[in-house]
């Protein structure tokens, strides 16, 4: 019996909020809060007569710490789940330690304004510091475990698939096949076409800005960071093939680089056509990933939105992308004195998730984590006062609540390296 708030109404919360409504006997009640009201009625007229679970909805400026707060005292939640985007996360973090209320989110919180000169200030000396560039960081979250702690409220960070799942795989391999992990690849592949020449598969904004910026990992207790796409391996992936990747910076090496004790290296890898190379290039190239606004006939035009109004929506691609995702983390590390390697990953068939809920499998593949991450919560098991990372709490209901709710895992005990 729960009150869960879901904040936002995209692409990925409508696959969440379709399987938090599949968990009905935990999830008794839900109300959906986005910008465009519409969208959340639309939802809840959809899954009318298919779920137990009472459905209301609400209108919500989540860059408004007051209307938040005014939402979260009138519904009186037990977890609010922030889906919508990570410019809300502090915010939506402030108004649930005002109201006293779990939070949880999918992304890690980064600006919309990167040239926001505070920010940028702070942004600075972190590069300087931490040593990558990336404008997304923990830093920002990991700032209020004090104040979660104090309030004894659980905040729990990142649960979609990457970040999300692979850091449970992390604490999964931890708990159950090395004593020492040395190394740690985590490996996207998307196998799936849409038949678009360019199109993104979640908020072209957010993707954008992540596949521009430099790459990095994490070696020997340090960052190294490489210019964008400089690193490329070809992998053969399970059910998919073979597939171009390149290395990427990517927000769970941060955590990962701190929990798991003594690992030597963190890559992360994501496969990339070169049709979406080319046209990302071109579109840096002539300005269009820019944030800074520019007024054009005498109206102010922030480049990478006036892009994603022309770009398809990542919902719209559903019915036409066929193909799987394949997802994983790969290890090498110490058992019982002797050196051995592990992969863990899930196959995800685009066609089969839109037949279930709409949506193309980059949005079930992140929707269903967050779901389950929240079931972890309600149900008592992931709850611990302050501000946590998926890998920090026990990888097994977690994994067991995939593998029912659409996400099962497959292993592998030999598995090819990435060199
Ligand atoms: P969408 O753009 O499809 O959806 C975002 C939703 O948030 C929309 O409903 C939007 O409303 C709403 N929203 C945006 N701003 C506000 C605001 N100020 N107040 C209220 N609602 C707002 O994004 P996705 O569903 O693709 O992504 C959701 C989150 O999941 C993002 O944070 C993304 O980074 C993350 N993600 C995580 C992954 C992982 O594996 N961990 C993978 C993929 C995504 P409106 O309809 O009005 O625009």
């Amino acid at each position: 019996m729960s009150r869960v708030l879901v904040i936002g109404c995209g692409g990925v919360a409508s696959v969440a909020i379709q399987k938090c409504c599949q968990a009905d006997t935990v999830f008794t009640e839900l109300c959906i809060a986005s910008r465009t009201k519409e969208k959340c009625d639309a939802l809840a007229l959809k899954l009318e007569g298919k779920t137990k679970t009472v459905i209301t909805t609400a209108k919500v400026d989540a860059d408004d710490v007051n209307q938040l707060i005014q939402l979260i005292n009138n519904y009186k939640p037990d977890l609010v789940m922030n889906i919508a985007l990570p410019y809300q996360d502090l915010t939506i973090m402030d108004a649930c330690l005002a109201c006293g209320v779990n939070y949880m989110d999918t992304a890690n919180y980064e600006p919309e304004d990167t040239d926001d000169p505070k920010w940028r200030a702070i942004y600075e000396k972190r590069c300087k510091e931490a040593g990558f560039s990336a404008y997304f960081d923990y830093s920002w979250q990991w700032a209020y475990r004090k104040k979660f702690e104090e309030a004894g409220l659980t905040a729990l960070l990142g649960c979609g698939f990457d970040p999300g799942v692979t850091q449970a795989y992390c604490a999964y391999a931890l708990k159950h096949e090395f004593d020492q992990i040395d190394t740690i690849d985590i490996l996207d592949c998307n196998g799936g076409d849409h038949g678009y020449a360019f199109a993104t598969n979640f908020n072209p904004e957010i993707n954008l800005r992540e596949v521009s910026a430099p790459g990095s990992y994490w070696e020997n207790g340090h960052w190294v960071e490489i210019p964008p796409m400089a690193i490329k391996r070809e992998y053969d992936f399970d059910q998919v093939g073979d597939k171009d990747m390149y290395l990427l910076h990517h927000e769970e090496i941060e955590s990962l680089a701190q929990t798991i004790p003594g690992v030597k290296r963190i890559r992360f890898f994501m496969t990339f056509g070169q049709s979406y190379l080319d046209h990302m290039r071109c579109l840096e190239d002539v300005g269009m990933l820019s944030t800074t606004p520019i007024n054009y006939n005498g109206q102010e035009i922030v480049p990478i939105q006036f892009l994603k109004a022309l770009l398809p929506d990542p919902a719209s691609l559903g019915p036409r992308t066929k193909g799987k995702t394949n997802i994983g983390c790969i290890f090498t590390g110490v058992k019982d004195g002797k050196d051995k390697t592990y992969y863990i990953y899930n196959v995800c068939d685009h066609q089969e998730c839109y037949k279930e809920v709409g949506s193309q499998a980059i949005s079930y593949t992140t929707g269903v984590p967050a779901m389950c991450g929240a079931l972890m919560m309600l149900t008592g098991k992931w709850i611990r006062p302050g501000v946590y990372t998926v890998e920090e709490f026990d990888p097994d209901p977690f994994l067991e609540a995939l593998d029912k709710y659409g996400l099962p895992r497959s292993e592998n005990h030999d598995p090819e390296l990435v060199d």
